[in-house]
């Protein structure tokens, strides 16, 4: 019986947060698409509808907290 028992610890930690996406500020989703027009263009949310020039630029861990605490409001106004 041969123990082949190559554990690899391969410390897979540096994966690092730091890029940061554009998410939305209402739902925290990265799903958006940016619609040009006139002389500025606006963002539209295909998650919450969100329309808008602004959006958010996160790392996922920022994405996470807006996704959650959208989520949580959602519940709220039930
Ligand atoms: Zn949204």
């Amino acid at each position: 019986m041969e123990e082949n028992d190559t554990e690899q610890n391969d410390i897979q930690g540096s994966e690092e947060d730091e890029e940061l996406i554009e998410v939305c500020p209402v739902c925290g989703s990265p799903d958006l698409y940016y619609e040009a027009g006139g002389t500025e263009g606006l963002y539209h949310c295909k998650y919450c509808g969100y329309i808008g020039g602004f959006v958010i630029d996160a790392n996922r861990k920022m994405m996470q907290l807006i996704r959650d605490e959208y989520e949580s409001k959602l519940r709220v106004s039930e």
